[in-house]
This record gives structure tokens, C-alpha cells and sequence, in this order.
């Protein structure tokens, strides 16, 4: 039960990384807000939103940082490979996370297999503890998907990674994936 004026207990830095267009701004409004916008990168200049929790009776104010705002999610002009780059924003992105969800679009097999190189990036920038989700959204498209369950969790296991399947449009699994990375935090930090 949420008496929001109480003391903030933690804060928890979540980063969301992956190709553009997997779907990491929709669940983003998702946890957050409870939406859904079709069609929507309106969400320019807003670099993270927060969302107040309850864990174990500890308040746990959770900010989740999206890359909107960027030209595009992830520098991948359809041959090279950017990650985030090398731009001034990068290192301020990843610093202080203790938790990252590495998303990728279950329809599109390209933003799967570029995780490797997410994860790498991620490796390079953040703090060793972090807490990692994989996260394959669009599970709503289930008839095009182009990346098997057992690719992932594979992929998830070799890699030392949580994994979820979610949609952030029909409101599957989002919750479970941010409270599980949240709570896990909560427990290596407590
Ligand atoms: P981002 O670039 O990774 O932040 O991706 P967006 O959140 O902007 O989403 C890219 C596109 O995918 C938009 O057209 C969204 O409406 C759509 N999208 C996002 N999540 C889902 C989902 O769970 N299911 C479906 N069917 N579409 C989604």
C-alpha cells in the first residue's frame, strides 16, 4: 500500500538497451504509466521515469532510463554496429545502473543477434554487479516470430542473464520482468 510521502529507502537505476523499435519506450509506459502509445516516439527529452515500489517494506523508488530523446535507440545503419557509440551520453547513460534490460523484438531476428554486442557494450560501461534481463518483446505476434524461446533462454544461460518474454501492448509479463530485475537488485544489495 502506497504512502508515497514516506522515506524513498533505495533507488534503483534500470537501464533499457537494445536495437530501435524493439519496444523499449512502450514498456517503459507500460511499467510506468500503465500505457500504451501506437505509434508514439514522442517521448523526446524525457530521459527516465520513476516508479515508486514496495519490496520486502522497503520503499524502493525504481528509475528506469530509456534512450528516447536520440536520433534513433541504437546506432545500427543496417551494416555497422554502433551500441549507443561514441557520444558524450554514453558513459553518463550507463553510470550508477545496477540493473540493465537488454531488449530485443521477438519477430526480428537481427535485434536478437545483435544482444551479444549490447551486452558487450553493457560489460564495458557498467558496474560488474549488474543485474541483467533479457528481454524478448512482441510476444503478442506470436506468428512471426523469428527467435525460438529456447534461443534465448540458451543465449540467457551461457550469458548468466534473467530472461522474460513480454508485450508490452497487451500488458504481458511487463510487471513480472521489472519487479523480478527490482527485487533481485533489492537482494544482492541488502
Ligand atoms: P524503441 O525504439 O525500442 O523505444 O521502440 P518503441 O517502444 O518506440 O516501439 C517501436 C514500435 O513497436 C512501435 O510502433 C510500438 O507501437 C511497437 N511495439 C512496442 N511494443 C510492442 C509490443 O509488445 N507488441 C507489439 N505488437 N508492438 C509493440
Amino acid at each position: 500500500y502506497g504512502d508515497y510521502n514516506q522515506k524513498i529507502d533505495y533507488v534503483f537505476k534500470v537501464v533499457l538497451i537494445g536495437d530501435s523499435a524493439v519496444g523499449k519506450t512502450q514498456l517503459l509506459a507500460r511499467f510506468s504509466r500503465n500505457q500504451f502509445n501506437v505509434d508514439s516516439k514522442a517521448t523526446i527529452g524525457v530521459e527516465f521515469q520513476t516508479k515508486t515500489l514496495i519490496i520486502d517494506n522497503k520503499t524502493v523508488k525504481a528509475q528506469i532510463w530509456d534512450t528516447a530523446g536520440q536520433e534513433s535507440g541504437s546506432m545500427y545503419d543496417g551494416s555497422i554496429w554502433w551500441g549507443l557509440g561514441y557520444r558524450a551520453v554514453t558513459s553518463a547513460y550507463y553510470r550508477g545502473a545496477v540493473g540493465a534490460m537488454l531488449v530485443y523484438d521477438m519477430t526480428k531476428r537481427q535485434s536478437f543477434d545483435h544482444m551479444s554486442r549490447w551486452l558487450e557494450e553493457l560489460r564495458g560501461h557498467a558496474d560488474t554487479n549488474i543485474v541483467i534481463m533479457l528481454i524478448g518483446n512482441k510476444c503478442d505476434l506470436g506468428t512471426l516470430r523469428a527467435v525460438p524461446t529456447e534461443d534465448a533462454q540458451e543465449f540467457a544461460q551461457r550469458e548468466n542473464l534473467f530472461f522474460m518474454e513480454t508485450s508490452a501492448l497487451e500488458s504481458t509479463n511487463v510487471e513480472t520482468a521489472f519487479l523480478t530485475i527490482l527485487t533481485e537488485i533489492y537482494r544482492l544489495i541488502s
